[in-house]
């Protein structure tokens, strides 16, 4: 279809000799813009008629289109334009009154990656040659149509473009249908990462944007989740993150550690608030025998090399759908982030909610994940580690019961343990937290809602 026209074709007219033994030859190509008017024609030269010329044209998904002809005469294509048939019978009326340029929207699913703003090129480039455009339709920021002014002097004037317009084809080959194929499998990935967000406003702002930030005001010790339309980065902190791969987009956490200042931090092309939160004092006193738990240095770092293990590898995906649930209905009785005396002595900053409820009382799974580490430990006691994916773990210590082992997959709402009091525990109750790459951080952002709806700024 890209064979050179076969309407290219020269006539010789021998203009009426009016000026004495003057001939003028003039040659031209048959162009109905630019056509003679009829009496400089010799009437005796055969004329044919010019051959119909494409006028308009629609795909209205990335298989189906019409071209339509100035004969009146319409072609159609079911396989993204590698084949043009004549108009079939019955192909539906509305198709054909559902906009010509500039009209309705291609008739696609809720997640069509159509640009917010359609390119509308004067000219392409194709084969070295520049062409003016007569009408262009871009379905994503990828592929694109265009339909060349008459006198292109191409056989069927419609270009196709997988690249955004930067490259032009003549021919729908099978690479062009490849690229075609992965704008639709990205349609159907944008359809399922935008049911996680809270609107289709927000999801549809997200999808549309190159970088999103959930939500870009925090406070230290909170957690922002990153997005972005591309693979690559993020540095923060002194480390560097890696954006994985999500529905139609690159997602990572990243962590805004209690020792982070306070300020304005660029994050891509946003920026990140982090604002500061003065956290509350509390004072633990705790017997001898106890304190004396936290000498044992050995049996501390062999725990913590089991808990490294466990979360140094996450699920390279989001593996919940839902909002995060308090795996406990306890009383409070640490909140996050307390500065923490034990003994009269400054300890840390208390990164996980204490939820005091009886002995026995069944614990569920926050959400969706599979257990990374489910193990006795030293200072933690029967403790839980729960992957939910892309480097987010909960946690859940001094339980008096494991229900799960390490490698399970449980749901939202399992029951994985008991609460007790095992460990350095002055009582029974549940010590609750999240974990995002090995940083420990607010659990409080979670319950009732996921990362994907944290728009709202923080209070
Ligand atoms: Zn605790």
């Amino acid at each position: 279809m890209n064979s050179r026209n076969s309407r290219k074709r020269g006539l010789w007219l021998i203009l009426p000799v009016s000026l004495a033994a003057c001939l003028a030859v003039l040659v031209y190509e048959q162009r109905p813009a630019q056509a003679p008017s009829p009496d400089t024609v010799i009437e005796s030269l055969p004329v044919k008629k010019p051959a119909p010329e494409a006028v308009e044209f629609r795909m209205t998904d990335f298989e189906n289109g019409w071209l339509r002809y100035s004969d009146g005469k319409t072609k159609v294509t079911n396989d993204g334009g590698a084949v043009w048939r004549d108009e079939a019978s019955d192909l539906p009326v509305q198709t054909l009154s559902g906009g010509g340029a500039g009209g309705a929207a291609p008739v696609r699913g809720e997640w069509s990656l159509a640009p917010a703003e359609e390119p509308k090129p004067a000219t392409i480039l194709y084969e070295a040659k520049s062409y003016p455009v007569k009408q262009s339709q871009f379905l994503t920021d990828r592929i694109g149509w265009a339909l060349l002014d008459s006198g292109s002097g191409l056989a069927l004037p419609l270009l196709v473009t997988t690249d955004g317009g930067e490259t032009w084809r003549g021919e729908v080959t099978a690479d062009v249908r490849e690229a075609v194929q992965a704008e639709k499998k990205r349609e159907a990935q944008a359809a399922q990462e935008a049911a996680l967000y809270e609107t289709p406003e927000q999801a549809r702002l997200a999808i549309r944007s190159k970088w999103t930030l959930l939500p870009d005001q925090a406070f230290v010790g909170d957690i922002v989740l990153v997005r972005h339309d591309k693979p690559g980065e993020v540095s923060w902190q002194g480390k560097t993150y890696k954006l994985q791969p999500f529905g139609s987009g690159y997602y990572t956490y990243l962590p805004i550690s209690m020792q982070v200042k306070p300020g304005e931090y660029p994050i891509g092309g946003l920026t990140l608030t982090v604002k500061d939160k003065k956290f509350q004092t509390q004072y633990l006193q705790v017997s001898q025998q106890m304190e004396s738990m936290r000498q044992d240095t050995d049996r501390i770092q062999a725990d913590q090399k089991k808990i490294d293990a466990a979360r140094s590898k996450s699920e390279p995906e989001f593996l919940f759908s839902s909002a995060f649930i308090q795996p406990i209905q306890g009383i409070l009785t640490t909140p996050y982030g307390y500065t923490r005396y034990v003994n009269g002595k400054w300890d840390s900053s208390h990164t996980a909610l204490d939820l005091a409820a009886k002995e026995g009382t069944p614990i569920k799974a926050t959400n969706d994940g599979i257990v990374a580490l489910a193990d006795s430990l030293y200072l933690t006691g029967n403790a839980i580690y729960l992957d939910h994916g892309m480097g987010l773990f909960s946690q859940y210590a001094h339980l008096s019961e494991l229900r799960v082992k390490t490698g399970d997959r449980v749901k939202k709402g399992d029951i994985i343990g008991l609460v007790g009091t095992t460990g350095f525990s002055t009582g029974p109750h549940l010590h609750f937290t999240f974990w995002a790459h090995n940083v420990p951080t607010n659990p409080n952002l979670f319950f009732d809602t996921m990362p994907f709806r944290w728009v709202r700024q923080a209070k």
